[in-house]
């Protein structure tokens, strides 16, 4: 490696970019399978069933009613606003990944209080559980992934700029009317 440093990838590659087998080395080809063209091994018999990558999202309330923001570093839509969230981890629920990326991400320690739901636009091959939850501790401050925390209240907030948070914003929305 010569102590060479190649900038990281912070999402994986699309499959068919992946062109040798991670068991035994051999060349991976397209093969239909169930419907789709999955790389395989034709070596081992290896296949590589691509899956959406999990995400939790958190629409944390403060007492007053505002919601916590952050303003995004790296892509997609680096420089846009958004909810705190990022990608689950193995071995965590997302109730644990929103606390933990709103920690990362804000500094705000947060309860999650509920499930809002899962949306998961296909095209952008994500599949994100979105929470509500409520600050109980922490000091408000942008971690490395984001430009600024903010909390806004509604009528202030910036635009958000993925369309999941915006539909899970209005469905939170209306949960919260119905229920009064
Ligand atoms: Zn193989």
């Amino acid at each position: 490696m010569g102590g060479q440093t190649v900038a990281v990838r912070w999402s994986m590659p699309p499959s068919a970019q992946w062109r040798y087998c991670p068991l035994c080395r051999g060349v991976l080809v397209g093969r239909a399978l169930d419907g789709a063209v999955h790389p395989y091994c034709a070596a081992c018999g290896f296949v590589y069933w691509e899956r959406p990558a999990p995400a939790a999202v958190a629409l944390v309330r403060d007492g007053e009613g505002r919601l916590l923001y952050t303003r995004r570093r790296y892509p997609p839509e680096p420089g846009g606003w958004c909810f705190p969230g990022g990608g689950v981890e193995a071995g965590e629920s997302a109730e644990e990944a929103a606390v933990r990326e709103v920690w990362e991400e804000t500094g705000v320690r947060v309860r999650v209080e509920r499930q809002i739901g899962v949306f998961s636009p296909p095209s952008r091959g994500s599949f994100i559980a979105f929470v509500v939850a409520r600050p109980v501790g922490g000091a408000l401050a942008a971690g490395s992934d984001a430009l600024e925390a903010e909390w806004f209240r509604p009528a202030d907030a910036p635009p958000l700029c993925f369309a999941t948070h915006v539909a899970a914003l209005a469905t939170w929305v209306r949960q919260e009317r119905a229920v009064r």
